[in-house]
């Protein structure tokens, strides 16, 4: 079996116009009446690589919903590689980034096993495709689907989620990895213009986005916030509430997983200042770093105390670094003093129902007296957004999407290098201790969101960008984001 379908559950495009009013909402509807008149009697496939954990499965599921909800036959598949294929895929999502991964080269053999086992997976889509239909394939780990697809007449579009503006020969590798395949779409889309390489004339610009409806975004009260967390392990009490949410469809869920913990003594209160990141166990995120950057400036932080929080690492079936990378945080943990250990927990999320994990970090980050994303290199934070619309003040590095996502001193700070802990340590301690400019910070970074980083917006460029597919593609600059 080399491929999976992922259940898509139609959600209605109305949701959104208390939101964004009705003007955008308009423009919203027109965009789906167009997508629907150019796309009437296709199918559009979208692609990735896992149906779970990460920022493009997140994205993905929304954004599918909506576009079901607005009348698309749109459908989610899966494709499924071996251990090798994996390997290699992460190497190149290592170099796009700039980072030499796990050091292994990227030559003839690597191609080799990349493509035989894409191919495995365009036999089976074969059988699925009609001319006309559209694909939409993203990040690398797809690529190499590009020609093979395109032979059974299929409108192929290609979306990267990685990028860097900081050019090394790891991304340029990458790059030229992919590049044969990518030369074959029919539209090539990147988060920001920054990361396209030179030999790519024509692409789009579409940047991420969040869903505020999502079981990770929507609203929910403190009692249940805590709920959830004294639930799982995270705070020390005792639900006050049930420890509840709703699930995608709406049916109601419960908290029924605790988190692995690895901590010194008991939980923190909920009383304490809790510093969060939220991500993969990636090097590239630097849990490492957020957790000497904390222990550095301990005695300055009060009694706060940092969460570092991934899933459970067999949870995330394409990250093969993720154990070791989580082995790595373990080691610096015990390595650190003992006081800064008692203030210092590593968190691995129940990743068994996708809804349940995303309850949780809902809670965390609401609960979050400081979001961080402080990593090393980051196409576009997706925790950033996230944290943003719940109103935290959110510290995240200067570098790729993080940089557009926040402005300075306006609705978040901003670390440069990410590297500079003494700059991290120095951020953290301002918004713990002036709760009134982190409270401000919050307030601004809501707004930002709700102005660009929203699925709405993201609809609509898609929606744009199908109906002019069968044309040629304009060029970048007329395709900026809104
Ligand atoms: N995430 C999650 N559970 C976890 C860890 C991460 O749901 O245990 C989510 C996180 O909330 C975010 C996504 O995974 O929605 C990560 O996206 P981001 O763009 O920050 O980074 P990526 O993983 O795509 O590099």
């Amino acid at each position: 079996m080399h491929l999976s379908e992922v259940q898509i559950h139609p959600t209605p495009l109305e949701r959104f116009e208390p939101l964004i009013g009705p003007e955008r909402a308009a423009k919203l509807y027109a965009a789906a009446e167009l997508a629907r008149r150019v796309l009437a009697g296709r199918v559009v496939f979208i692609v990735n690589s896992t149906a779970m954990g990460g920022g493009v499965a997140e994205m993905l599921q929304p954004l599918l919903a909506y576009s079901r909800g607005a009348g698309i036959d749109v459908r989610w598949l899966v494709i499924q590689g071996n251990e090798e294929f994996f390997r290699i895929t992460k190497r190149v999502h290592n170099h796009f980034h700039g980072d030499a991964g796990d050091g292994g080269p990227l030559g003839a053999s690597e191609r080799a096993t990349y493509e035989a086992v894409l191919r495995d997976n365009a036999l089976e889509f074969a059988a699925l495709l009609s001319p006309r239909d559209v694909v939409l394939l993203h990040d690398p780990q797809t690529a190499g689907l590009i020609p093979l697809l395109r032979r059974s007449g299929a409108v192929v579009v290609w979306r990267s989620h990685v990028g860097t503006e900081l050019w090394n020969d790891y991304v340029r590798s990458a790059w030229s990895f992919i590049r044969p395949y990518i030369e074959e779409a029919e539209a090539v889309i990147l988060t920001r213009s920054a990361y396209a390489p030179d030999w790519l004339r024509r692409y789009v610009v579409i940047p991420p986005s969040i869903d505020p409806f999502s079981v990770k975004n929507a609203p929910m009260d403190e009692r249940t916030v805590r709920s959830i967390l004294y639930r799982v392990g995270i705070l020390r009490g005792r639900p006050e509430v049930p420890a509840v949410f709703s699930h995608r469809d709406g049916t109601p869920g419960r908290i029924d997983h605790c988190a692995d913990l690895l901590r010194a003594g008991p939980p923190p209160s909920a009383d304490v200042p809790l510093i969060v990141q939220v991500s993969r166990w990636d090097r590239l995120k630097d849990m490492v770093g957020v957790m000497h950057g904390f222990a550095r400036r301990a005695a300055a932080l009060g009694n706060a105390h940092l969460a570092l929080v991934g899933p459970n690492v067999s949870g995330v079936s394409d990250d093969p670094e993720g154990a070791l990378v989580l082995d790595e945080c373990t080691a610096a943990w015990r390595a650190l003093p003992h006081a800064i250990r008692q203030r210092i927990q590593l968190v691995c999320l129940p990743m068994l129902d996708r809804d349940e994990n995303a309850a949780i970090v809902n809670a965390l980050q609401r609960h979050a007296a400081v979001v961080v994303q402080k990593s090393l290199a980051e196409g576009f934070g997706l925790t950033v957004a996230e944290a943003m619309w719940k109103s935290r003040p959110v510290i995240g590095s200067a570098v790729g999407g993080i940089e557009e996502q926040l402005v300075e001193g306006e609705s978040g700070l901003l670390i440069a290098p990410p590297t500079d802990l003494d700059g991290f340590g120095a951020a953290l301690e301002r918004l713990i201790s002036d709760r009134a400019f982190a409270e401000r910070l919050g307030q601004n970074a809501h707004q930002r969101v709700l102005e660009f980083f929203l699925g709405s917006r993201h609809l609509i460029q898609y929606g744009e960008l199908f109906a002019r597919l069968e044309h040629p593609l304009v060029a970048p600059e007329s395709a900026a984001a809104p």
